[in-house]
């Protein structure tokens, strides 16, 4: 089992090759070791910091932009956003605000990062 990623941890953007063969992994394109642990984490357990909208109680058209306040799998994010958006923000809703606190596999947090009109 395998994969081809790009790294993005910096602009020299090189092309991975990730090979798993009983239970090692092998990575192979990397021009450092930092594109190696991110292959691999890449392939065993990708994680993303969730970014996403939610609702302001009793206002039909303004949300506010949140996000996670550390990185989640991606295998859950789909569940994390739709709780997010059975979740209303007060009225009275300020930047840096956690909104949701100990939600999802790794109990993050969901914080407010701006208004959006
Ligand atoms: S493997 Fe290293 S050099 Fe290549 S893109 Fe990733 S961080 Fe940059």
């Amino acid at each position: 089992m395998g994969a081809n990623l790009i790294c993005y941890l910096c602009p020299n953007g090189c092309e991975l090759q990730v090979l798993e063969e009983e239970g090692r992994i092998e990575v192979d394109g990397n021009l450092c070791e930092k594109g190696a642990v991110f292959a691999e984490n890449e392939f065993v357990n990708p994680q993303r910091l969730l970014t996403t909208t939610m609702r302001i109680a009793n206002s039909k058209s303004s949300l506010i932009s949140v996000r996670s306040d550390r990185t989640v799998k991606k295998a859950e994010m789909k569940d994390l956003v739709a709780l997010i958006s059975k979740t209303e923000a007060p009225m009275d809703v300020a930047y840096g605000q956690v909104l949701l606190e100990n939600v999802g596999l790794n109990g993050v947090s969901v914080v407010v990062t701006g208004m959006v009109n």
